[in-house]
């Protein structure tokens, strides 16, 4: 299943930002999900809730941001927004043009909860 091994990634990269951060465990994980990433957003709820057991996320919230497909012309240069999924430059309509965002599942944020300190100096 796709969902769960992107899950799987966004799991470990969360891991490494809440240990880099020295914080205890993860509140909420955002994600932001582009309509060319193939990804139904109900089975990535459902792969996260599954996938988050005994880790750093296990009582974490997923939050999904649906960012729109953007475009860079080769020609010209113009970034673009596109919602009808047209693949030409709205300043030169060149066709020549790179998707540059909306194509993945990206980690936006994470809420970390820092380990109340429990010194016993
Ligand atoms: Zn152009």
């Amino acid at each position: 299943m796709h969902e769960a091994s992107l899950v799987r990634t966004l799991l470990r990269q969360v891991a490494e930002l809440v240990a880099a951060q020295g914080g205890e465990r993860a509140v909420s994980v955002n994600v932001e999900v582009g309509p060319l990433a193939g990804v139904e957003p109900l089975l990535l709820q459902e792969a996260f809730e599954h996938l988050r057991r005994d880790t750093v996320a296990s009582e974490a919230a997923l939050e999904i941001e649906y960012v729109p497909v953007t475009l860079r012309c080769r020609k010209c240069g113009h970034p673009q927004e596109t919602i009808e999924l047209r693949f030409q430059c709205g300043r030169c309509q060149s066709q020549e043009v790179d998707v540059v965002g909306g194509d993945a599942v990206v980690l936006r944020s994470v809420t970390i909860a820092i380990a109340e300190a429990s010194s016993s100096l």
